[in-house]
This record gives C-alpha cells, structure tokens and sequence, in this order.
C-alpha cells in the first residue's frame, strides 16, 4: 500500500480558493490526474501540508514535512512518495525552489501535481 503526503499553496489553502483540498481528496479517491500511477494498487492521502506561506516557504516547507512524519511515526504510518500541488505547480513563482527543497529532503519520489481538473468558469454551464 502507498502512503502518500501533500503539499500544498499556503495562500490558496489559508483563502478557501480550494475548500477542502476536495480537487486533492477527489482526484486520489478516482486515481485521476497525477494519482493515476496508483490506479492498479492500494493508495492513501496521510497527510497535507502547506508550503509554509510565499515568505522564507523554502525554509518552512521543510520543518512542516519533518512535524508530519513525527506525528505520522506515532502512529506508525510512513511516506512512500510526496506530490506537489497543482496549486503550487500551476500557479507559484517560487515551485523551483519549493521543488528544489522538497526534493533534498524528503528522501522518497516527488511527483510534481496532484489532480489535473480545470478551474471551474464563473458564469457559464
Ligand atoms: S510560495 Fe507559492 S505555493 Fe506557497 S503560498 Fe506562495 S504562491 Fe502559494
């Protein structure tokens, strides 16, 4: 079984644009977007975190992955590989250095997107 964590755009999740991370949640629950490489095994969310906010996020993204694993340890669980955001792969000016930072330490795969759903329009059907 795969045991996956998150990361997320601290300005869209602290703003509500993406309520619930539900884009996330759903995309994993149907195996869509980048969650299609699990759609022939077992696979799990356990955990998000955010990137730490567009000030110093390289430095915080780092120290929230460390938080997740101590708590995720409690409870003997474990990450098998980490996936960035749409969010912050879309729409980031600094995804190179989150990704650059993520990717020293995680110590696991990093997969760059998560669900691959378009921004819903505001007026149409
Ligand atoms: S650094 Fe990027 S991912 Fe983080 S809050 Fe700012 S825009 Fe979002």
């Amino acid at each position: 079984m795969k045991k996956i964590a998150l990361i997320a755009c601290n300005m869209i999740r602290s703003g509500n644009l993406c309520p619930g991370d539900a884009k996330c949640l759903v995309a994993m629950s149907r195996k869509e977007g980048e969650f299609k490489r699990y759609e022939n095994e077992d696979a799990h969310i356990v955990g998000i975190v955010d990137c730490g906010g567009c000030e110093g996020n390289k430095n915080r993204v780092v120290p929230s992955m460390a938080v997740l694993k101590m708590h995720l340890t409690a409870l003997n669980e474990q990450v098998d590989a980490v996936h960035l955001g749409t969010c912050i792969m879309k729409f980031c000016k600094r995804k190179d250095d989150l990704l650059e930072a993520v990717k020293e330490k995680a110590g696991v795969e990093v997969i760059e997107g998560t669900h691959a759903y378009i921004p819903p329009t505001i007026f149409g059907r």
